[in-house]
């Protein structure tokens, strides 16, 4: 298979670095995907200055004509889509499908961008004296730093990069550097769509050196980081120390689905597997815990056990396979200190998993399903840390409030689905639960770009990407202008001196 040569986007132009790094395929360590620039703190900078330079020009174009360069960038996305899906399986593991569908949620943020060039940008208000006019305008905020993880190597570097260039900002992007080569490809679309020299810069590297020092550069304005709950505290305490920085931090959770006693259970069942299994449970939004009502738990407990032990998992180039690989050895070896201590802890172990290393698994990073049962106990590891790998609870309750209790019983806030056929349930769920996305039968997957997405408590810090990501990159500024001759003052002020 072939591998590339990496380069960093600077200033619209191509750069190396003098030292580098491999991107391997996870399914097989052997196949080397590329050869990456390791960004010096120096190479940062001058991404920095590229941007810093490039934002005052760029913001002086309108909002229609910045979308009509995503609208190009949008263009080339769905041409080369086939191309991208296959490139996210190689890199990052996950089947065929889920790599095509990180591709398609990445070309919708585009064509949605694309189409808020031409949404209000602001609006006109009232003023007390009848005179005058008041507005309410969205400013850019300068130069965009975007720190993006490796399990949507294509969306989520333009869930945030796009809004950010669409309202005038100039961005230095720095992907995962498990997915570098998804992040070069990206870099290549965006100098064929046209985006000036500097207004999107790519830089490549890890978070010690490359983020580390990017989210410290003065001349940045915001960062909008995704990624673990480790590194997020970590940049929004390092942000704190200058007044002017914003962050965003959109990070883990212990996410559940809530089955009650009246739950279909075909659907209560496929949305469990869906929720705790898809991409190798290495979504922000896995289902690592399934709360289901006592009434019903052995039968859903026996129907979810068959279809786990069902699940294929194997390279996610082939047919048939449900689970790829996890995304390197420290995700295995999370796996297993998380299988470790459940057991510990007490689990009942439903369908137990364990390391795959012998045959077509020889050169992956491959792991079987973990499945178990655990009656609800306050301050366990297992029901409350972020495991990002298939590893689900089945947590046996006795009713609705109880459900909700064990739900909001971690830190984390961010998805939650509620199956049940009775509307006053899913309600009385939704107004007690603390999530950003909530969903009623159906996986506690599947975000759409439209909507805000986010999460409560330690999930996020309150600022949702996607939807609501053009808050965090803009200015709100009021400006009023007086009408009248004279100056006619608001809460009646007047212009006398004597
Ligand atoms: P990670 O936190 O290890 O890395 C994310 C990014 O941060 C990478 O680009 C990394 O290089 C960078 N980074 C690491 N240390 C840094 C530092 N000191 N300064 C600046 N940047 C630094 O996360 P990951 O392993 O790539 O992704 C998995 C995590 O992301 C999981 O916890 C998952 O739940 C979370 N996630 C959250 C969302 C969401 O929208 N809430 C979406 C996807 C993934």
């Amino acid at each position: 298979m072939s591998s590339v040569d990496i380069k960093n986007l600077v200033n619209g132009e191509w750069k190396g670095s003098a030292n580098s790094f491999q991107s391997t395929n996870p399914a097989d360590c052997t196949d080397v995907i590329g050869n990456s620039p390791l960004t010096s703190a120096e190479e940062v900078n001058e991404a920095v200055e590229a941007a810093k330079k490039a934002f005052e020009s760029w913001k002086e174009l309108s909002w229609v004509n910045r979308a009509e360069i995503v609208d190009n960038f949008s263009q080339l996305l769905k041409r080369d889509l086939d191309k991208l899906s296959t490139l996210v399986t190689r890199e990052c593991g996950k089947p065929l499908n889920e790599g095509k569908a990180d591709v398609v949620e990445a070309l919708h943020m585009a064509q949605y961008v694309a189409g808020l060039g031409r949404m209000p940008t602001g609006f006109t208000i009232s003023s007390e004296v009848p005179e005058k006019d008041a507005y309410i305008l969205r400013k850019p905020k300068g130069v965009i730093a975007c720190i993006t993880p490796w399990n949507f190597p294509v969306a989520i570097p333009l869930w945030v990069a796009l809004p950010s260039v669409l309202a005038g900002n100039t961005v230095v992007l720095k992907p995962s550097e498990e997915t570098p080569v998804c992040g070069y490809r990206l870099a290549e679309l965006f100098h064929e769509a046209g985006f000036p020299p500097g207004v999107i810069n790519v830089i490549h590297g890890n978070g010690e050196l490359t983020g580390d020092t990017l989210v410290k550069h003065p001349d940045v304005a915001a960062v909008l980081f995704t990624g673990s709950k480790a590194v997020g505290n970590y940049i929004q305490q390092v942000a704190s120390k200058e007044a002017h920085k914003f962050v965003v931090t959109e990070m883990g959770g212990k996410n559940a689905c809530i089955i009650l006693d009246d739950a279909n259970m075909d659907i209560a069942v496929n949305a469990a597997l869906l929720s705790g299994f898809k991409t190798s449970g290495q979504r922000c939004v896995t289902s690592g815990r399934l709360i289901v009502d006592k009434k019903i738990e052995p039968e859903f407990t026996k129907r979810l056990t068959e279809l786990v032990k069902k699940i294929k998992v194997g390279n996610g180039m082939k047919d048939g396979v449900f689970m790829g690989p996890l995304i390197n050895k420290e995700g295995v070896a999370k796996w297993k200190h998380h299988r470790e201590m459940a057991i510990k802890e007490g689990a009942e172990v439903l369908v137990d998993g364990c390391e795959l290393t012998d045959g077509e698994y020889a050169n992956g990073n491959f792991v079987s399903p973990f499945l178990y049962r655990f009656p609800y106990r306050p301050n366990t590891f297992c029901l409350r840390e972020e495991a990002f790998s298939p590893h689900v609870a089945i947590i046996p309750v006795d009713g609705m409030e109880e459900a909700v209790k064990v739900y909001n019983d971690t830190e984390y806030g961010l998805s939650m689905a509620v199956i049940t056929e009775d509307y006053r349930k899913w309600r009385w769920v939704r107004d007690h639960a603390d999530f950003g996305l909530g969903y009623v039968n159906l996986p506690s997957i599947g975000a759409e770009v439209h909507l805000p997405f986010g999460g409560v408590k330690s999930s996020g810090n309150g600022h949702p990407g996607a939807e609501g990501i053009i808050e965090s990159v803009t200015h709100r500024v009021a400006f009023t202008v007086n009408h009248a001759e004279e100056i006619v003052m608001a809460q009646g002020l007047t212009t006398n001196v004597d």
